[in-house]
């Protein structure tokens, strides 16, 4: 009669590797806190150096959801053109309030709005809006004016 060595069922082993598994996973992860969007989620990236060297970065999760904020639009961060030193990728957008720098008007820089800039029309992150909507009228039928 042969002796079962192993202290563990075949299923409490598996159960064993998973409980590991997600430990090993909890160790390497890393949070990045942001006032609006929470703790987001970093994932471990390797990339390929000039010089063939293996160099590990950390990007923001493009999959991680947090909760909406009522009237808020939810972001695509894989659409978003952005440099991950500078700035935070916008999981989602809430309408901003702004002063218009033309004619001193508060105007509302609306997520919806956000979303197209930064999405549709891949706008850099440094890009935001400074005028209200007829300021920006103006300027674009004064600019077709001159030119
Ligand atoms: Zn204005």
């Amino acid at each position: 009669m042969r002796v079962r060595r192993s202290a563990y069922s075949k299923k409490e082993k598996k159960k064993l590797k998973k409980r590991k598994y997600k430990k090993s996973l909890a160790d390497n992860r890393r949070f990045v806190s942001h006032p609006l969007f929470g703790e987001i989620p970093m994932i471990e990236k390797t990339t390929i150096g000039f010089n063939g060297k293996k160099n590990k970065t950390w990007g923001y999760d493009p999959d991680y959801k947090p909760k909406l904020p009522k009237n808020a639009v939810a972001g695509n961060i894989r659409e978003q053109m952005f440099c991950h030193m500078c700035h935070t990728p916008k999981y989602f957008y809430v309408d901003i309030e702004r002063e218009c720098v033309q004619c001193n008007q508060l105007f509302v820089f609306s997520a919806k709005e956000q979303k197209y800039w930064y999405e549709t029309l891949k706008f850099n992150f440094h890009s935001s809006a400074i005028r209200c909507v007829s300021c920006r009228r103006k300027q674009r039928s004064d600019k077709s004016a001159n030119g």
